[in-house]
């Protein structure tokens, strides 16, 4: 008999979601994390920090707008980048504290170590596919996760067995100890890594990940970005504000591959007016670093960048390679993700995963509410993940807001669509804080009028997507988003402007 009904590998975002969940459902649980540390990426390296950084930049930009009000403005006003880090660590020590008092207050064991199976398993036999196969994904992810790769694809078959078999665990300990026990119900949330680029491993100072930031010792004069991705787009925004020339390298056509066309457009138009130059369907061909850490890179074409520090955020690859999934009757996909499907069950009952290791969205938000469900399934529930109204958060400046689908995934097929949309610019909340520009633009099944995408790219937008979350997944109509009262002045009034502008198009003559 197992000491455990679950037992939690990974002490991350979904780790201690699902910890936190099985317990409130009776369970006794026992969670193994490598560091003595809980929080994994969101806490230590990535969520928090990288929004303590912004909310400095974000200030920087505020105090230029005190001028409208005859507030003066230091002219090259700079941030600390020190003190900056230490605004980080508070915030990352104040989390940390707050998740060790859940964790007591609920009584969940912990273990620190690196956790692996053990041992032969049965696996049953069961009918298993590509949550995105299924149409399950509203849209292809980040260049963060490659969104030409299709999760699930060359899944292997699994093999007849029996299920039900408790999995064998073995935990080594810090001081080498090895624990070992067995648990009926597992849930893997180990989480994820950044990608290297061939020939250029990060080093920590000079050829750095996004996850080293917070390691950095002051804002690089000269900042190169390899991967306009989701972070690299945040980051160019904060390091630019922050004082850096900032250089983006992409080999794609667009930077926000995955993310509306419109909202690209409006990001590469802001980093021209920033100063950030971006170059598309570029690769890094190599790199040189002299003895004092100065780098020139050498770019596909002949063009070569001076930089003082260059941040590689072309991809995270799950940590899957210490788990021996072999012995668990686990065969991860191509880039060593583990597949779930819609109970994030694998495909050996009774082991879950969540998070980043699914090599999905890889965001937090996300990885919390995967790892319920996986936790609820456990406890004998049966409960599905449902991603078609799941919001995304991208904190560029402006901030992007997305729920659904996008233009040419609604379109993709001959949909018949029709998009409501509405400019920050004709929005007096938006004059008021001098903050115009943005757009919203909401899209509706032709149809039904229902709302199947939305995409805000302008102040707030990341709040006040949930908004369009919610009528995404009630199935609101146009004229239900036209008809709200709406505080008054707010942004959201973009909602109702941009609704209203649809419903001008599907024929009724309402002035926007
Ligand atoms: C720069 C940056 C900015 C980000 N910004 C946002 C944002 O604004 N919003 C958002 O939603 N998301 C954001 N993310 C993504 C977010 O940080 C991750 O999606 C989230 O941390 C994933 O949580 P997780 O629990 O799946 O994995 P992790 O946080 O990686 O946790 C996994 C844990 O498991 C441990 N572990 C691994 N292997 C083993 C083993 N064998 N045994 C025991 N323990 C093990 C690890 O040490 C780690 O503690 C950002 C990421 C980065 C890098």
């Amino acid at each position: 008999m197992s000491a455990y009904e679950l037992v939690v590998i990974g002490g991350g975002e979904a780790g201690i979601s699902a910890a936190l969940r099985a317990t409130q459902l009776g369970a006794k649980v026992c969670l193994i994390n490598r560091e003595p540390e809980l929080g994994g990426g969101c806490v230590q390296t990535g969520t928090l920090p990288s929004k303590t950084l912004s909310n400095a930049a974000h200030f920087l930009e505020n105090l230029k707008k005190g001028k409208r009000y005859g507030i003066p403005v230091v002219e090259g006003a700079k941030a600390d980048y020190k003190t900056i880090l230490e605004s980080r660590h508070k915030t990352t020590m104040c989390e940390v504290g707050i998740l060790a008092s859940l964790i007591r207050k609920n009584a969940i064991e912990t273990l620190t170590g690196i956790a692996s199976f053990k041992g032969p398993r049965s696996v049953k036999g069961r009918a298993f596919g590509s949550p995105l196969a299924r149409g399950l994904y509203p849209r292809a992810s980040t260049a963060e996760v490659d969104p030409r790769v299709k999760p699930g694809a060359g899944l292997p078959s699994p093999g007849p067995g029996k299920a039900g078999a408790p999995a064998a665990v073995e935990v080594r300990l810090l001081d080498g100890t090895v624990h070992a026990f067995e648990a009926p119900k597992t849930v893997i949330a180990t989480g994820s890594r950044p990608v290297a680029l061939p020939g250029l491993p990060f080093d920590g100072k000079t050829v750095l990940s996004p996850d080293d930031l917070p390691a950095l010792d002051a804002v690089p004069g000269r900042f190169l970005i390899v991967g306009a991705g989701v972070i690299g787009c945040e980051m160019a925004f904060i390091f630019r504000s922050l004082g850096s020339e900032v250089v983006v390298v992409e080999k794609a056509e667009r930077a926000l591959l995955g993310q509306d066309h419109d909202v690209a457009t409006l990001i590469t138009r802001e980093f021209k007016k920033r100063g950030i130059r971006l170059l598309v369907q570029t690769g890094l061909e190599r790199v040189e670093t002299a003895a004092d850490g100065h780098v020139r890179a050498f770019l596909a074409g002949a063009e070569t960048v001076e930089a003082d520090r260059v941040m590689v955020a072309v991809g995270r690859r799950p940590n899957t390679e210490e788990l021996n999934l072999a012995a668990a009757g686990i065969t991860p996909g191509p880039r060593g993700e583990i597949q779930v499907d819609e109970r994030m069950e694998t495909m050996v009952p009774g082991i879950y995963a969540a998070g980043d290791v699914l090599a999905r969205f890889m965001l937090s938000s996300m990885a919390v509410v995967e790892a319920r469900i996986a936790a609820e399934n456990a406890m004998g529930r049966a409960v599905k993940m449902d991603y078609t109204c799941a919001p995304w958060g991208i904190y560029t400046d402006p901030e992007i807001g997305s729920v659904g689908l996008t233009e040419d995934e609604a379109r993709a097929g001959g949909g018949d669509v029709v998009i409501g949309q509405c400019g920050y610019n004709d929005l007096v909340r938006s004059c008021l804080d001098g903050n115009v520009t943005g757009f919203f633009k909401l899209i509706f099944d032709g149809p039904t009028r229902r709302l199947v995408g939305a995409h805000v790219a302008g102040q707030d937008a990341s709040e006040i997507i949930h908004f369009a979350a919610l009528a995404v997944k009630m199935g609101a109509r146009a004229e239900d988003i036209k008809d709200m009262v709406y505080n008054h002045p707010t942004v959201s009034e973009g909602f109702g402007k941009a609704a209203a502008d649809a419903l001008n198009k599907f024929g009724q003559r309402i002035p926007a």
